[in-house]
C-alpha cells in the first residue's frame, strides 16, 4: 500500500469517528431536552399518586403552595375531599350508588327525599329503652349490628343502639335546635346540617353501654374499648376519630359508628387505621 492510500484511509477513519461522535451528541441532547420537557410538567408529582383527578389539577398546585409540608398523595386526597374549599362551601350530591360505601359529609349531601328502601327495625333487646323512632338501619347493617350487640353483651361489654336512622326533616329540626342553643360554630361541630348527616344513610348508629343510654360517656367504658378492637369484624368503623377533626369536621364522637361492610372495615382496621373514611374513600373507593 502506498503512502497516499494510507493517508486516505486514515483520513476516512477520522471522518467516520467525527461522524459517530456528532451523532451521539445530537442523540444525547435530544434525550436531555425531552427530560427537560417532563421536568417542567408541574402536575407530574401529583399524577404519580393513585387518585389524581385531571379536573382538580390546579387545585392541587394551589393547595400545595400553602401546605408544602404535606406529601403529594395527601394533597391530592385532601383536595379530592374538598378541604381546600372548606366545610359546606362547595357541596356536591352524595353518590348513593356506592351502596353501603356511600360517603356523606360536609361536602357531600343526600337529597331531602332520600330514604333507603331496605330499612329494618333493630330488635328491642339490642337497643336502649326509649328513642323508639330511631331504631331503623338498612338490612345488612341491622343484621350486622344485632350480631355485634349480641356478642358484646355475651362478653359483658354491652353495646346497645341509641340512635340509628334519621330522616332529612328530623335532622333539619335537630340542627335548628342546636343552632338556637349553641350558635353556628358549636352547632356545626356537634350536629350535621340536614342532608349531611350519615344517620340519613341508614348505615350509622350511635351506641351506649347501658340500657338507659349513656352515649356521651361511652368513651370511658369497657364497651368502647371492645368496639375499637372488634367492631370491624362486623363491618363497623369509628367514624369521627380524634385528631382528624380538620377532615371530618365534627368533634370526636366515641359513640358514632358507621357500617361499611366487613371487607372495608377490616382493611381499614388492619392496614389504614390512621385514615378517616373520607381519606380511605378517595384513595380506594372513589
Ligand atoms: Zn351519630
Amino acid at each position: 500500500m502506498n503512502k497516499r492510500k494510507r493517508i486516505m484511509i486514515i483520513l476516512f477513519l477520522i471522518l467516520v469517528g467525527i461522524f459517530i461522535i456528532s451523532m451521539t451528541t445530537i442523540f444525547e441532547n435530544r434525550i436531555t431536552n425531552n427530560k427537560n420537557i417532563e421536568e417542567i410538567d408541574i402536575y407530574e408529582p401529583f399524577k404519580k399518586t393513585n387518585n389524581f383527578k385531571l379536573s382538580n389539577r390546579d387545585r392541587y398546585i394551589k393547595y400545595y403552595e400553602n401546605h408544602d409540608y404535606l406529601s403529594y398523595e395527601d394533597v391530592v386526597t385532601y383536595v379530592n375531599i374538598g378541604l381546600d374549599y372548606g366545610f359546606y362551601k362547595y357541596i356536591k350530591p352524595a353518590d348513593t350508588k356506592k351502596g353501603i360505601n356511600v360517603l356523606v359529609n360536609k361536602y357531600l349531601k343526600l337529597d331531602e327525599n332520600y330514604i333507603p328502601n331496605d330499612l329494618e327495625k333493630i330488635d328491642d333487646y339490642y337497643f336502649i329503652n326509649g328513642n323508639k323512632n330511631a331504631r331503623l338501619l338498612r338490612r345488612d347493617a341491622k343484621i350486622a349490628f344485632e350480631k355485634m350487640s349480641k356478642d358484646s353483651i355475651e362478653n359483658k361489654t354491652p353495646v346497645y343502639g341509641q340512635s340509628a336512622f334519621r330522616s332529612y326533616d328530623k335532622q333539619e329540626y335537630l340542627y335548628a335546635e342546636a343552632l338556637k342553643k349553641l350558635g353556628e360554630e358549636k352547632a356545626d361541630l356537634e350536629t350535621a346540617r340536614s342532608g349531611h348527616s350519615e344517620h340519613q344513610t341508614g348505615l350509622t348508629i350511635d351506641v351506649s353501654s347501658t340500657k338507659s343510654g349513656n352515649m356521651l360517656v361511652f368513651e370511658n367504658t369497657k364497651s368502647y374499648k371492645w368496639m375499637l378492637d372488634n367492631s370491624y369484624k362486623y363491618g363497623f368503623i369509628l367514624r369521627y376519630p380524634k385528631g382528624k377533626e380538620f377532615i371530618h369536621g365534627f368533634m370526636f364522637e366515641a359513640w358514632h359508628f358507621r357500617y361499611v361492610g366487613v371487607k372495608v372495615a377490616t382493611d381499614m382496621h388492619n392496614n389504614y387505621s390512621n385514615l378517616t373514611y373520607e381519606e380511605y374513600f378517595y384513595k380506594f373507593l372513589d
